[in-house]
């Protein structure tokens, strides 16, 4: 049983670096990794549709893979992946990856960040207009549910590991597209630099089976593997601890 005394968190499997947005090298990332006593640290660096100093080229994937390989013997502790931060860029849940470049990747994490590239003004319009105009009037029922349709086609189309910090500017219904993750075997995550959007929609979240996974998101030294305030957020909700895979040794199983 996990519970608050014996909690630990084995992996960060969420955390960016100079190869995108962060301010850490590779090695920074593994340093701390070992400093806060993870078992598991994923590099997810973001992906193609954003402006080019913040996300991976594949040839800038390419190069990051090269680096991890040779810092792999430094610390055989570490369990290391490689995978993408990637993102949703239409209503139809189109991603910013083809399908062959999933294999580049040990698992693909998805969000919506609002300075990456659409395909049309249309799906511009509905996945980024809330960052830009924090005046517009709440969401109607009407764009929630266009909104959750297209999480869920980009859920059916594409096999992805991790939904990264749902509702943040993208908002839709939380228990159906939770359904779906769970239905797609894909992880809902909880991000330590997320929490206020995802405190108003939990509850929904908990009434699924869907399953977490906690992330830092880290983008500096001191954020990788921190997942405090995350631990005192789950406070309320001791009830979802035993569906928390990285909360157990060895639950989460990716391509290697
Ligand atoms: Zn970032
Ligand atoms: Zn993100």
């Amino acid at each position: 049983m996990v519970n608050f005394e014996n909690f630990k968190v084995y992996g960060d499997y969420h955390t960016h670096t100079r190869y995108s947005d962060g301010f850490t090298t590779v090695e920074d990332n593994l340093i701390a990794a070992t400093n806060r006593g993870l078992d598991v640290i994923g590099f997810s660096d973001h992906g193609f549709a954003n402006p080019s100093f913040a996300s991976l080229t594949k040839e800038k994937a390419k190069r990051q893979k090269d680096e991890i390989d040779s810092l792999r013997g430094k610390y055989p502790n570490l369990t290391i992946f490689q995978a993408i931060e990637a993102d949703l860029i239409s209503v139809d849940g189109d991603l910013d990856m083809e399908e062959g470049d999933f294999e580049l990747f040990d698992y693909v994490i998805v969000g919506v960040h609002r300075f990456a590239k659409t395909p049309s003004f249309h799906s511009w319009w509905h996945l980024y207009k809330r960052a830009f105009f924090r005046m517009l009037p709440k969401p109607s029922p009407q764009e929630l549910a266009r909104n959750t349709n297209t999480w869920i086609k980009m859920l059916e189309r594409h096999k992805i590991a991790i939904l990264a910090h749902f509702n943040s500017i993208f908002y839709a219904e939380a228990k159906p597209v939770a359904e779906c993750c769970a239905a797609n075997n894909v992880l809902f995550e909880i991000n330590s630099k997320h929490l206020s959007e995802i405190k108003p929609v939990f509850e929904d979240v908990l009434k699924t089976d869907v399953k977490f996974i906690l992330s830092s998101d880290g983008h500096r030294k001191k954020e990788i593997g921190n997942f405090d305030k995350i631990k005192d957020f789950l406070k309320k909700y001791p009830e979802a601890l035993e569906r928390i895979v990285n909360l157990k040794p060895d639950e989460i199983k990716f391509n290697k």
